[in-house]
């Protein structure tokens, strides 16, 4: 039998992102939702010729439908949680440095610019999906808003930062308040895990 596609691993424990995350949204988000997603593609995939891919690969590879949507939320969620860290304390900042700032600082101007365009890219989408920041092939950085599982791998870009916008993301700790979630969100953000995706060149 082929190798599964696996669920991610937290580097963190289910309480720690609180009160940005509760404990109640990473059991359901988490423990749920991508469980699901992960169960729905192992079983769209087994017996067919995605089922010795990785994960990117099946992703590139999927026509539009319930495989690249399956496939597509895996990795989403997978950049996603792997992204966080306990929030900094009240009154510090929580910046990215070395390379990564320095490729902010380039194409966006500076810090603030580029979180306030991500944070409007995020509150702005319309319905389901994500705020990326992504590396594109020349090397700069910007911003994309992709609806329902889009990724950017499917557009040749590397992902580097993403904010999951369903509402099932935010709706037990935030409600309707999606902006509120959005403006929490930088304070767990673990930018040497950001930086660790930028490909080199
Ligand atoms: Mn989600």
């Amino acid at each position: 039998m082929a190798t599964q596609i696996q669920m991610p691993e937290l580097r963190y424990g289910l309480s720690d992102l609180a009160p940005v995350i509760s404990e109640e949204t990473l059991n359901y988000h988490y423990g749920k939702h991508l469980q699901t997603y992960v169960n729905q593609l192992n079983t769209l995939i087994e017996a067919t010729e995605y089922e010795d891919m990785v994960l990117a690969d099946i992703i590139r590879e999927a026509p539009a439908g319930p495989l690249f949507n399956n496939a597509g939320q895996v990795f989403n969620h997978a950049m996603y949680f792997e992204q966080f860290a306990a929030p900094v304390k009240e009154g510090e900042e929580n910046l990215p440095t070395g390379a990564l700032e320095e490729a902010i600082y380039a194409s966006f101007g500076d810090f603030e610019t580029f979180r306030q365009l991500m944070s409007d890219a995020a509150l702005k989408l319309f319905g389901s999906g994500w705020a990326w920041l992504v590396q594109t092939e020349n090397g700069s950085l910007k911003i994309e808003q992709y609806p329902n599982a889009d990724n950017p791998l499917k557009h040749d870009q590397v992902p580097l930062l993403c904010i999951d916008v369903w509402e099932h993301a935010y709706y037990l700790d935030y409600q309707n308040r999606r902006a509120e979630y959005i403006q929490k969100i930088w304070n767990i953000i673990d930018w040497e895990i950001v930086a660790a995706r930028m490909s080199v060149r």
